[in-house]
């Protein structure tokens, strides 16, 4: 049966072993021409992907009669339809990739990311989309739409349908409350033990529980925006990725990292970033996204406030939720100021470049990145800690400014630009009129050492035992040492060495394995050159490496013990996210 509300789509995964996903689609068409797209990404992760690789046998119908569909483009068809009598498209999809963005089906579960499967239909985008599942038996289906009484589900519209992850499978949904919304959390993957990580580890719901609280406190709420919450977890061997949706996180994490002295800080920090993207991102939402372009990238200067912002809090989540100790936070920081420290990118792309080229650099970072761009999730965290500070400087502080703007535009649905974010700031601090271009646009790093003084913080540099080389090895496929890494205007690429060159013998001794290197470094650390044989290309080649004195590697934030009572009590409220 078709009604005129809209499109039905029904999805079958009875084909699971052979990763089939079958697609049907049926409606009443409102034109005389008929055109599809499929979408080429699906938002919060900023990359072109071409689902449509995916896509296979795509047929149309009418009335029982096949009508030719031509195509448009790599994602796009139209046909001209003779009446105006129901359609059906019927299609199917491979779903084998396992990440947050992309589907998987096999013998064990379904995951389906709905922007990767269902065509999108011009003129039924704000129309309401009908869901129904037909799935093997034992299966269950968990997604946040509204159920319908006779089966199924219905969206609002299209993009509520995409921006809803569907998980499926035999397993069953763990329930927990936050205010007045009730939350499932359904894990697919078993822990090394074997088990399902909530019944491995008994305390760790109630922990995410808390942190959603820690959100919801965060933002000045009760409740959390979505009405209805859904975490997907994949554990998978070694996985680590996280993807935001209006009322669902899909969490990808490695069972081997949970077991890590920071695996399950470093879990519920994951939790605590896809949970406040329900509202900043989600529901306060760059104006470039609103509304969604799924056919083509779109321009988003302000990514640095969309993640960045995120990535500083979801920090200090845990600690604010009573999940983890403030010296986990101080190591968790300490890393992320070392991490940027070492970015020599950082000096050649600002972060409104960063945040504009997501879609070519950020997502298709490569082994030269680290000289040529710098991360808008990394420098977009060290710029909110330093506006954070910055902020408490004038009384206020970064969770302040962040609620202001959710109830300015997140709240009642009104997209944000860049200018919005500097009005928002120079209303609590007026001298960032002119501090905060320069550190969006400029390359030059903030005084962090002066900011974090200010909270009784101090950075201490730590030495490498090593020589600087300007490189990163890594231990060949085949045996051997390949370089990784080739720093900008480091001594390695000065010596002519690039990425994937194999590293032979250093001052006349052989190397085998990237281990061999530290003790002849050591012990040649008088010479001011020393002699090198490398391989590129099959060709044995020699070159003379000139070494560096050793340089900082990492920098450990400490609290300074001799720091006054007032700083003191500023590091207080700037740990508890409270605002003076
Ligand atoms: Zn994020």
């Amino acid at each position: 049966m078709i009604d005129a509300s809209g499109p039905q789509v029904h999805i079958d995964l009875r084909a699971a072993s052979a990763h089939l996903v079958q697609v049907e689609i049926r409606l009443r068409p409102r034109q005389q021409t008929l055109r599809l797209a499929l979408p080429a990404w699906t938002p919060g992760s900023y990359l072109i992907r071409d689902y449509v690789r995916q896509l296979e046998g795509l047929q149309l119908e009418q009335a029982g009669r096949s009508l030719p569909l031509r195509r448009m483009d790599v994602a796009a068809w139209q046909a001209e339809l003779p009446d105006q009598e129901p359609l059906t498209l019927r299609y199917r999809l491979l779903a084998p990739e396992l990440t947050v963005r992309t589907s998987h089906l096999d013998a064990d579960h379904g995951f389906l990311c709905l922007a990767a499967v269902v065509l999108a239909v011009e003129g039924e985008r704000w129309q309401p989309h009908h869901l129904s599942l037909a799935l093997p038996d034992g299966w269950q289906a968990f997604l946040t739409l509204p159920q319908e009484a006779g089966g199924g589900w219905t969206a609002r519209d299209f993009d509520q349908l995409i921006d809803t992850p569907i998980e499926v499978g035999p397993h069953g949904a763990h329930r927990f409350a936050v205010g007045e919304v009730g939350h499932r959390w359904v894990s697919w993957g078993v822990t090394l033990a074997g088990v399902d990580p909530m019944e491995g580890d008994p305390d760790l719901l109630r922990d995410v529980q808390r942190v959603c609280h820690a959100c919801c406190r965060l933002m000045g709420e009760r409740s959390p925006a979505a009405d209805d919450y859904l975490f997907i977890l994949h554990l998978t061997d070694n996985g680590y990725g996280g993807l935001e949706h209006d009322r669902s996180s899909v969490l990808q994490y490695g069972r081997r990292r949970l077991l890590k002295p920071d695996g399950r800080r470093k879990l519920l920090q994951l939790v605590a970033h896809e949970y406040l993207h329900q509202w900043n991102v989600r529901r306060l939402r760059p104006a470039e996204l609103t509304p969604y372009a799924y056919d083509r990238p779109t321009i988003v200067p302000t990514l640095w406030f969309a993640e960045g912002v995120t990535s500083y809090l979801d920090q200090f989540l845990p600690l604010t939720a009573g999940c983890s100790s403030e010296a986990e936070l101080f190591e968790d920081l300490g890393m992320e100021l070392s991490r940027y420290r070492q970015s020599p990118g950082r000096a050649v792309q600002s972060l409104v470049e960063s945040a504009e080229e997501a879609w070519v650099k950020l997502y298709k970072a490569d082994a030269y990145a680290i000289s040529s761009q710098v991360s808008y999730y990394l420098k977009g965290a060290v710029l909110a800690l330093v506006l954070d500070l910055h902020l408490r400087r004038h009384g206020s502080g970064l969770p302040a400014v962040l609620r202001l703007l959710w109830q300015r535009f997140g709240r009642v649905g009104r997209g944000y630009r860049q200018s919005d974010l500097l009005d928002a700031f120079c209303g609590v601090a007026a001298d960032l009129r002119q501090l905060l271009p320069q550190w969006l646009h400029g390359h030059e790093d903030p005084d962090l050492e002066g900011y974090l003084a200010d909270v009784g913080m101090v950075l201490k540099p730590q030495l490498a035992a090593e020589p600087w080389l300007g490189w990163q090895v890594e231990a060949a496929a085949g045996g051997g040492v390949q370089l990784q890494r080739v720093l900008r205007a480091g001594p390695a690429e000065q010596a002519g060495l690039m990425v994937g060159d194999e590293l032979v013998g250093l001052a006349g001794w052989r190397l085998q394995r990237p281990d061999d290197l530290a003790p002849v470094l050591t012990a040649q650390s008088d010479a001011a050159v020393l002699p090198l044989v490398y391989a590129r290309d099959g060709r044995l080649r020699q070159t003379e490496l000139r070494h560096e004195s050793p340089r900082v590697e990492r920098w450990l934030l400490e609290a300074d013990a001799g720091a006054a009572p007032a700083a003191v009590e500023r590091r207080r409220q700037w740990l508890a996210l409270e605002v003076a």
